[in-house]
């Protein structure tokens, strides 16, 4: 159904050329337009989109199946209908080559003499079977988080070693806005410096119910998945060991667990373990998805090449196990049906206003699990990277809600330039942008790892994700309610299903705000640019690695 058509930005550039100043009105850059385009977003501009995508027949969007593979034709023809142009020919597909991990047949973890097998640790596939064994001193660095002065490592040299951490982070720094992004670094610090691979140990106890977490991890819905290089967008280990096998581990190094969480919190854990050997003989199956991309060419000849992108992931994460309810299937209404939809709603109407510079839309394969179409997409943009300006990403939401008072922007504080335009942007829609964000959103940035916008952190360009916040009408608790139960209940959970009792004000909102704050960094004098201490890319370029691989960044 879908031809391999690699998509080259000359051939992006050559529809610009054609379609400039014919396929969009031509009234010029002042035209206004946007006022009555915003109020053109109504909840039935979205309702469609959000019934079909949570459709059954859709088999809850995996990656790989023949219901991601509807889903993308059905936006495909939406943006026929609408306006924006294919990228290629008459096609709206970007291929994204995937490898997917299969049955692991044997692989192995040998430290200092004791063995792990694939019902101890959960391996990950040597992709591109360049690596089947690796061998190196083992090093235990407890969190492994460097930070203003603290370095768990101590003075220990990682180049060329198996690096061991502890998962998750030292208590209060996920509740620390500047140390929470840190605890997302921990195989980034290790790559960076030079370790040959990280193998994560799990801080929870050998519980019975840790075990059976881990034993689902074994066989997992969503399959990990990588691009055919091997690459993925960020933190990857080679192996997650069970809490059964971190008991072992513990007792081989002297240490009990409590003993071992409490030099991790004090960051003096760091130790040589002895000699590792890492062998991993897991299958890497091919598979394919797709981004279905598509174009508004911008109505200035000058400004036409750069393009403002929107971003919504359409995949979900497929069929799984019945529920209580007897339902198997992963609709991903809210995830992300709902970030299509709102996304759609903002091509239509701004199809029809004339912005100096191209706007993009990208519905990205891949998302669950790895921000694969994403990263994919950084790699090999249909408008070079350099060109781009920014990139808005909607990922969820509350469709029951009213609309909402204030809203999250995860990303914000990477770029001023991006956060001065957000910022008017959404005073035009009575909406203030949150600065201390609270949990659940924060005040940890995890946000800022968990979708699309961050393959793009990692190519430089300014990028943010929308959501809406937690007061509503008056009620600053209100929101923050509604998204604790959802995320309690229904986030990846079966019952992420469509109602069509759904007013959808808060989607319509968010939409209406994408809109508008696409159409002003289409039109605006500047690019805006990622802040000069921003602690990731600041240049915008595409990557071939994630940063933290890249030489210069070791
Ligand atoms: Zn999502």
């Amino acid at each position: 159904m879908f031809a391999n058509r690699r998509v080259g930005a000359g051939a992006l550039v050559a529809v610009i050329a054609l379609t400039t100043g014919c396929a969009v009105r031509s009234d010029g850059p002042q035209a206004p337009g946007i006022e009555e385009a915003v109020a053109r977003i109504e909840p039935a501009l979205l309702r469609g989109h959000l019934q079909f995508l949570s459709d059954d027949l859709l088999r809850g969007r995996g990656t790989s199946d023949v219901g991601y593979e509807i889903a993308a034709e059905y936006v495909a023809a939406q943006y026929a209908r609408i306006g924006p142009q294919p990228i290629d020919g008459d096609s709206y597909l970007q291929p994204i080559d995937l490898l997917e991990a299969g049955e692991d047949r044997g692989s192995s973890l040998d430290v200092n003499g004791l063995r792990f097998g694939n019902r101890e640790a959960v391996f990950t596939p040597d992709w591109t079977g360049e690596r089947p064994e690796i061998s190196g001193d083992g090093v235990f660095v407890g969190y492994g988080l460097p930070y203003e002065g603290r370095d768990d490592y101590g003075d220990l040299e990682v180049e060329g070693a198996v690096v061991f951490v502890l998962s998750g982070a030292p208590e209060g720094w996920v509740e620390d806005a500047r140390r929470a992004p840190l605890t997302r670094l921990q195989a980034e610090t290790a790559y960076r410096r030079g370790a040959a691979a990280v193998v994560q140990i799990p801080s929870s106890e050998a519980t019975e119910r840790a075990q059976i977490g881990f034993e689902r991890r074994l066989a997992p819905r969503r399959p990990l998945r990588a691009l055919v290089d091997g690459t993925a967008a960020g933190f990857r280990t080679e192996a997650q060991l069970s809490p059964a096998a971190a008991e072992q581990l513990w007792d081989a190094w002297g240490l009990t667990r409590d003993e071992a969480i409490e030099m991790s919190e004090a960051g003096s854990a760091a130790r040589a373990v002895g000699p590792v050997i890492l062998t991993r003989d897991r299958e890497a199956n091919p598979s394919r998805s797709w981004n279905v991309i598509g174009l508004l060419p911008g109505s200035d000849p000058e400004w036409a090449g750069e393009v403002v992108l929107l971003t919504a992931h359409l995949d979900h994460v497929g069929i799984g196990e019945p529920d209580e309810d007897g339902d198997a299937i992963y609709n991903g209404t809210h995830d992300n049906a709902l970030g299509i939809a709102q996304m759609l709603a903002t091509a239509e109407v701004l199809s029809e206003v004339a912005p100096r510079r191209s706007i993009g839309f990208i519905a990205a394969g891949a998302e669950e699990g790895g921000l694969l179409g994403s990263w994919h997409y950084v790699r090999d943009p249909i408008l070079p990277i350099e060109s781009t300006v920014a990139v808005i990403n909607q990922d969820g939401g509350l469709a029951a809600a009213a609309a909402p008072d204030e809203i999250y922007a995860f990303g914000d504080d990477l770029s001023t330039d991006l956060r001065v335009a957000l910022d008017a942007a959404a005073a035009t829609h009575g909406l203030s942008v949150v600065s201390e964000k609270r949990p659940p959103f924060g005040p940890s940035q995890m946000l800022l790892f968990r979708s699309d916008h961050y393959s793009f952190v990692l190519a430089g360009v300014p990028a943010i994700y929308l959501m809406p916040g937690f007061s509503i009408g008056g009620n600053p608790e209100a929101g923050r309610e509604l998204w604790l139960d959802y995320l309690a209940r229904i986030n990846h959970r079966q019952r992420d299903n469509y109602d069509p009792t759904w007013g959808l004000e808060s989607p319509v909102t968010m939409a209406g705000l994408s809109a508008r704050l696409a159409w002003q960094l289409a039109n605006g004098d500047a690019m805006p640019h990622v802040n000069e201490d921003a602690p990731v890319q600041r240049t915008r370029h595409s990557p071939q690695l994630p940063w933290f691989l890249e030489a210069d960044a070791r």
